[in-house]
């Protein structure tokens, strides 16, 4: 099948900026382009020039659209799509497909995303005039149009984590579509400039963390999942049991202050991580948990933990005592990572509390 491509969209600016490579990002094509299939997520970009959006038609109608790579380590998501595209490249697909396929160019380095590029999954208020913004704007103006049937977009996590799924709303079709991935549910409304809040004005999306990226069994999980939403013909208007759902709200995103180094176990760096700190993931920790140690005075209290409204809460939830960071209560975390480039980028962790599941 000759890959057809439709059209570099670019949203016009003074005529120069035709010009200029970047504020053509987004590439749309009608067809799966030719060899694309076989190739890893460090290789799309002999294929693509850059974030692409790729219509496949299928039986039923509105497109299931699936996004992948945002991040551009994060490689399951692609490899679970080679494979749901190879099952059904002799036949049809059960539901149409928009794939939207992110950062190629961090995914030719194996990183998150370049120095210099924003982060992918904090771009999706579409805010600003950058290349990213102008793209994100095209493909949801392109969804508003297009309704689809649900929005799915696929992550891995740097520490040990298990499965599960993250909604930004509380409504009965976006917990039973996250439920068909885990029972472990996380529902957050901060950071809101992720691609699933995006989504979640038009029809029920969630965010799915597969693990670490690499591990076949993610892969699979994936795949089942994926082929799972290509098959479902309409979501359940009511609420799930109570016992079918571990339901978790994320109450703080906790980062490093700025001005701080960190470093693991034996470095030496302000704040060192003990090692298998990523075994915490999910558990709840009783007050007074070590989470790190300190080699700096003034590291406060050591974290910055920021609530949904950006307030700093970081003293509920953290002293320094003796040399070490330390809880001050009971509290559960999740996306723990020892990975220190992308607590840097990123954050260290998120903070949760178990949530009753609505009737
Ligand atoms: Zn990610």
């Amino acid at each position: 099948m000759h890959a057809n491509k439709v059209a570099s969209l670019f949203i016009c600016g003074p005529c120069e900026r035709h010009e200029d490579p970047v504020s053509r990002m987004l590439t749309v094509y009608e067809n799966l382009p030719d060899g694309l299939l076989q190739r890893d997520a460090t290789r799309l970009h002999e294929i693509l020039p850059g974030p692409c959006l790729i219509h496949l038609k299928g039986k039923r109608q509105p497109a299931l659209f699936i996004s992948l790579l945002l991040h551009g380590n994060e490689v399951t998501g692609w490899q679970a799509m080679q494979t749901i595209l190879s099952k059904y490249q002799q036949g049809e697909l059960p539901r149409s497909v928009y794939l939207f396929i992110g950062n190629v160019a961090a995914a030719q380095q194996g990183l998150r995303h370049l120095d210099g590029q924003p982060d992918y999954n904090r771009i999706w208020k579409g805010e600003g005039d950058g290349p990213e913004a102008v793209m994100v704007r095209q493909v949801l103006e392109i969804m508003a149009e297009q309704r689809p049937f649900a929005g799915l977009d696929l992550h891995n996590n740097t520490g040990r984590n298990p499965h599960y799924a993250c909604i930004n709303r509380l409504e009965p079709d976006f917990m039973y579509l996250a439920s068909l991935f885990s029972r472990t549910v996380v529902y957050f409304i901060r950071p809101d400039s992720v691609f699933s809040m995006a989504f979640s004005k038009f029809c029920p999306s969630v965010t799915l963390e597969c693990g670490r990226p690499g591990e076949p069994h993610g892969v699979a999980h994936a795949v089942e999942f994926i082929d799972a939403c290509l098959h479902l013909t309409e979501f359940p208007q009511h609420h799930m049991a109570p016992h079918d759902i571990d339901l978790f709200h994320t109450v703080a995103i906790v980062k490093l202050p700025s001005h701080l180094s960190v470093g693991l176990e034996g470095t030496v760096a302000d704040i060192c991580l003990p090692n298998e700190l990523d075994q915490l993931n999910f558990c709840e920790l009783a007050p007074g948990t070590v989470l790190a140690s300190v080699n700096n005075e003034t590291v406060g209290s050591g974290f910055l933990a920021t609530d949904e409204h950006g307030q700093d809460i970081s003293e509920r939830y953290f002293e320094v005592d003796q040399g070490h960071i330390r809880t001050r209560m009971a509290v559960m975390p999740s996306m723990l990572t020892m990975d220190t480039r992308i607590i840097k980028q990123d954050c260290l962790c998120y903070l949760m509390e178990r949530l009753e599941t609505p009737r």
